[in-house]
């Protein structure tokens, strides 16, 4: 605390921190030391009245949305229009179920799942996430550029990843939530007070490894590098990500790849610096980190190379930790898949469904998940900010990098979508 207080003179953080109900904190790991010393510089730089000016326009700013029509139309004018291209604002009921969600996901999300997930889908994935490990188990241990040593402490870290799927094991409780009827923005500020107090709570209390960092209709997954768990909310486990009424290349193509995704984070430019139990370690040998920075320079190369917007391109290191996580997803996929039929036997391997073979069904499906409409703005947009590639780069960006691609759609080496030059990580 009295290194913090150093660090930025001009900021009186015990004020502060007792303003948000903390008291007696001993200690903090302050991660950015050079924000804190811009900010410093800023609040000597700027008279008073400024920063009440600016103070002011942020709390005003982040009502918007919540205002009367006035304030809505003039925000979305800009951050929505002019930003992203937008034509028009998403539809009332669709932003105000968003901000339920928002304010009381694991509230609203028990009925969602009770309609929407039954026991057998989570048992499926549950099968699929096993297919998947011991796919990347078997990809470790043939990695032709790690050394046994490295091999060892990877795998010991992927027995050691949770896997969390649908929802919680234990709702929270929303009981000292004030909601009250005709009272949006008070609402709204009532619940970012109870969320920043949850998260508050936390302090000097046991890890809580059973927590969710998102709703349970969420579509999307993540991987917690410090709790090393990879988490599948039931929002994701629907169509056209998971279809239990459809075959296991539509399903591996689509959720298989998200779930391979999730479990290579573990082991991207940033997952691979912690250990199994979460911790900041470097477990690898020099060489062998030396032979994965190598493979990882060859996505940022082979990235910064695609053009998103007419002269914007992707920044291949903003998006190594994606791109990455993309690749060695789609390759342990593709491999579990192959793992389930061959299983099945060979009449499965040839099974063809609208002409298509399960291998070709498996990268079609892939390019359906990522298929999206972006306007040029917002696609500028994202290449500045979005750590994951846009849709078409999420397909053909990661298809070319796969021989097992090429082969089913009998491409030959040198072609677009089967260059000399790929890359492989995992
Ligand atoms: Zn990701």
């Amino acid at each position: 605390m009295t290194q913090l207080q150093a660090l930025t003179p001009e900021f009186n953080w015990n004020t502060y921190l007792h303003g948000i109900g903390l008291q007696d904190l001993n200690s903090l790991n302050v991660a950015t030391p050079v924000f804190f010393l811009g900010m410093n510089t800023l609040i000597q730089e700027q008279d008073m009245d400024a920063w009440k000016s600016y103070l002011r326009w942020n709390v005003v700013h982040a009502a918007a949305p919540f205002l009367s029509t006035a304030f809505v139309d003039a925000n979305f004018d800009f951050y929505g229009k002019t930003l992203l291209g937008q034509k028009e604002n998403q539809a009332r009921w669709k932003r105000c179920t968003t901000l339920t969600d928002r304010a009381m996901g694991e509230a609203v999300g028990q009925d969602w799942v009770a309609q929407h997930f039954p026991p057998s889908s989570k048992q499926s994935m549950q099968r699929m996430v096993t297919a998947l490990e011991t796919a990347m188990k078997k990809d470790i241990a043939g990695l032709p550029w790690m050394t046994p040593a490295t091999k060892q402490q990877a795998d010991e870290k992927l027995d050691q990843i949770r896997n969390k799927i649908g929802y919680p094991e234990k709702w929270r409780d929303y009981s000292k939530l004030v909601v009250e009827p005709n009272q949006l923005v008070a609402n709204v500020e009532r619940a970012n007070a109870f969320e920043l107090q949850h998260q508050l709570h936390k302090i000097n209390k046991p890890v809580d490894e059973k927590e969710w960092g998102m709703t349970p209709p969420t579509v999307n997954a993540y991987y917690n590098p410090s709790m090393n768990d990879i988490n599948f909310p039931a929002g994701i486990l629907q169509p056209p990500f998971f279809d239990p009424t459809k075959d296991a290349a539509i399903n591996y193509g689509a959720i298989g790849v998200v779930i391979g995704h999730e479990m290579t984070h573990g082991f991207d430019d940033e997952g691979s610096q912690y250990d199994g139990k979460g911790n900041l370690r470097m477990w690898w040998s020099p060489e062998d980190r030396k032979a994965f920075d190598q493979r990882t320079a060859c996505e940022v190369k082979e990235y910064n190379g695609f053009e998103t917007a007419p002269g914007t391109h992707l920044n291949g290191k903003l998006t190594l930790g994606e791109n990455t996580a993309d690749n060695g997803g789609l390759r342990l996929a593709y491999q579990a898949l192959m793992e389930t039929l061959k299983a099945e036997g060979s009449q499965a391997m040839d099974q063809k469904v609208d002409g298509y073979t399960p291998a070709q069904q498996f990268f079609i499906s892939y390019g359906q998940i990522w298929c999206s409409k972006q306007t040029d703005a917002s696609m500028r947009v994202s290449a500045k900010v979005d750590p994951h590639s846009i849709g078409k780069w999420r397909i053909n960006g990661v298809v070319r990098n796969s021989e097992d691609f090429g082969k089913a759609f009998g491409c030959t080496k040198g072609q677009p979508m089967m260059p000399a030059d790929a890359c492989r990580v995992w």
